[in-house]
């Protein structure tokens, strides 16, 4: 399975990526993992990303396709990735696509997620995580057990520099003006698959099941 999660940031793709990578054993790429990594080990890449990271703009096209090409090639991706986050911008999708064809891969499906404003800005504004595990709380929706405290691996949880409410519209105007249009460019190519991300996670997870699980129309 190759596939792609779309949508606006807050919107629940990481939280079911983790999931249906482990569902289907195919490993998940996320850019903003990846580049949050390399920051937090000031690479040179790091350092270059974190400035735009910071601003909630994006990082440039060739640092985060040199990225995801990279880890494409790599023998874990042979049967199929999961991409979150990743492509943000046509340019981006036109040299995925690129990458696909030199391969002789295809895309077998892009799952747009689709929120309310509101929501989204009450799931940002809401989300901690740990700098360590990578673990994702909330704190009304999925608390941890203790106050602050990663379940997982016991560290101190954080709330994200870009998760801050200064940065979070413009993040959202950034995924409108320059995200929002690969809705179209896939819908194009007929591989485009909605889901409603309201509701619980369990809910949103049965419903992204059931999608992924549908024969392709071809
Ligand atoms: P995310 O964790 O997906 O919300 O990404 C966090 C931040 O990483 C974004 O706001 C961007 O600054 C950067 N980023 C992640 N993925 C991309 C991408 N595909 N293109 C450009 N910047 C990205």
């Amino acid at each position: 399975m190759r596939v792609i999660f779309l949508g606006p940031p807050g919107v629940g793709k990481g939280t079911q990526a983790d999931f249906i990578a482990q569902k289907y054993s195919i490993p998940k790429l996320s850019t903003g993992d990846l580049l949050r990594e390399s920051v937090a080990n000031e690479t040179e890449l790091g350092k270059e990303a974190k400035g735009y990271m910071n601003r909630g703009e994006l990082v440039p096209d060739d640092v985060v396709v040199g990225l995801v090409e990279e880890k494409l090639s790599s023998p874990q991706c042979k049967q199929g990735f999961l991409l979150d986050g990743f492509p943000r911008t046509e340019a981006q999708a036109d040299q995925l696509s690129r990458y696909l064809v030199s391969t002789e891969k295809e895309l077998d499906r892009v799952v747009y997620f689709t929120l309310s404003k509101d929501e989204i800005i009450r799931r940002i504004s809401g989300r901690r995580s740990c700098p360590d595990c990578k673990a994702v709380y909330h704190l009304e929706s999925v608390p941890p057990q203790k106050d602050g405290v990663c379940d997982v691996c016991g560290k101190s949880l954080i709330q994200r520099n870009d998760d801050k409410p200064e940065t979070v519209e413009s993040r959202l105007a950034v995924y409108q003006e320059q995200t929002a249009p690969l809705v179209e460019y896939y819908k194009t190519r007929k591989i485009l698959l909605e889901l409603d991300g309201a509701g619980l996670v369990s809910a949103v997870q049965e419903r992204l099941v059931a999608l992924l699980d549908q024969p392709r129309v071809e």
